[in-house]
């Protein structure tokens, strides 16, 4: 059987009230843009509190659910037949075609789930149960009822059109990207950033991003990588805006003026300060890292802090209590991986210590930027004004 019609189930709990038009939006506008990554025609529409995505003629049916299961918001992908309204008989038959085509073992448990969103069907829900239950077994008498723990459950909806289905592919649930604002994701081409910014946008975030590069000690691969990186998330996002900064001049400057052992720190400062300044330039509420409590001498508790000191904004570092291992999971599962480990430099691990301080001391590391003086100013405006914009 061919379907031509979905019904996209999303958790209602967290959309009451007048939210619940903004978030179905906000769904219906990021089902559009991923049905967009497949070859066909789609028609996604909002209807009753459902929403359907209609086929129009020939599409990749593996291709078409693998990308609704990147739609965040989306708890359930139910490929569905639909017909106009019918009495009891006509329904009947339809159920006894519909169970034909989809099991085609028959010594199976089955359950109806009826459902009537209109009142003025003559059978109730539990009549409809009842009644499709026996025409069912009617027809397959080897299939028996199991109202607890069913092998196959069909979902029959009474509404303007009428529905059947039974398989319910699990969505990545969260909330539709662009309910929750915008934050801008420190990404590098590592495998924590992404994974970082997928699970923030999960939430509901619009993602932008910034990388930071230092041609030529970094190369156009490294940047690539980063793009592909972003392409990647943005299958989950929608479209990324991903600032390029060129960090060469500081990263020369700092390695210039202050000790060595500091540089790291100092360096992940100016970071912070640029990508606050980008942030709130595009109107992000936050900003986001890839950072996890003790994984290298700049994410101890102590480093973190200091860090943290020069922004003003929220940051957010939701791997901050994960494994590296637990990471890496997240990052397979959601397809990152393969390009996170390709063996590319990052502008962070050229000028490395080869003991870098794992417990910074906030005074000390702001009387060695005291020695940056004004100079470090021009070069990190000159660093914001030519920073380049791809859109990915
Ligand atoms: P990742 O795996 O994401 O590269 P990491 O384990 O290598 O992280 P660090 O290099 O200390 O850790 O970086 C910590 C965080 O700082 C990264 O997760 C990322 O959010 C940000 N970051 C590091 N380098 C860059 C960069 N070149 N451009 C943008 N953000 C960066
Ligand atoms: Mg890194």
């Amino acid at each position: 059987m061919t379907f031509q019609k979905f019904l996209i189930k999303y958790a209602e709990i967290a959309i009451k009230g007048k939210n619940r038009f903004l978030f179905e939006d906000a769904l219906v506008r990021q089902i559009r843009y991923a049905v967009k990554r497949v070859d066909g025609s789609f028609c996604v529409t909002k209807e009753q509190g459902r929403i359907f995505v209609d086929c129009d003629g020939p599409y990749d049916y593996g291709e078409l659910v693998e990308q609704l299961t990147h739609v965040f918001g989306i708890v359930g992908i139910c490929p569905v037949v639909a017909f106009p309204e019918c009495g009891i008989d006509e329904l009947s038959r339809k159920v006894v075609d519909f169970v034909q085509e989809q099991c085609p073992r028959k010594d199976v448990t089955f359950k109806i789930h009826a459902r009537r969103a209109r009142k003025d069907y003559p059978l109730d829900t539990m009549e409809l149960n009842r009644e499709l239950g026996g025409v069912v077994l009617d027809a397959f008498p080897q299939m028996s009822v199991d109202v607890h723990n069913p092998d196959v459950r069909i979902f029959v909806e009474i509404r303007e059109q009428f529905y059947l289905y039974s398989q319910i592919i699990p969505g990545p649930g969260g909330m539709p990207v662009g309910t929750n604002g915008k934050a801008m994701l420190l990404l590098s081409g590592g495998i924590d950033s992404p994974v970082a910014g997928y699970m923030v946008a999960k939430r509901g975030v619009k993602l932008d991003a910034v990388y930071f590069h230092a041609p030529p000690y970094t190369s156009e691969r490294a940047k690539q990588k980063v793009v592909d990186l972003a392409k990647q998330v943005a299958a989950y996002t929608g479209p990324i805006y991903l600032h390029v900064v060129n960090f060469t001049d500081i990263q020369l400057y700092i390695y210039d003026q202050c000790p060595h052992d500091e540089l790291t720190i100092i360096m992940r400062r100016y970071m912070m300060r640029i990508a606050e300044h980008l942030a709130s330039e595009s109107g992000c509420l936050g900003l986001i890292t890839g950072e996890s409590i003790g994984q290298v001498a700049s994410q101890t508790m102590q480093s973190l802090a200091v860090t943290n000191e020069v922004c003003s904004m929220p940051v957010y570092r939701p791997l901050i209590g994960f494994d590296k291992q637990e990471i890496v999971e997240i990052s397979e599962k959601i397809g990152t991986y393969e390009t996170s480990i390709l063996p590319y430099e990052d502008c962070c691990t050229i000028f490395v210590a080869r003991h870098p301080v794992t417990k910074p001391n906030l005074q000390a590391i702001k009387r060695s930027e005291k020695k940056l003086s004004e100079k470090i100013d021009s070069l990190v405006e000159e660093a914001i004004q030519g920073a380049e914009l791809i859109i990915v």
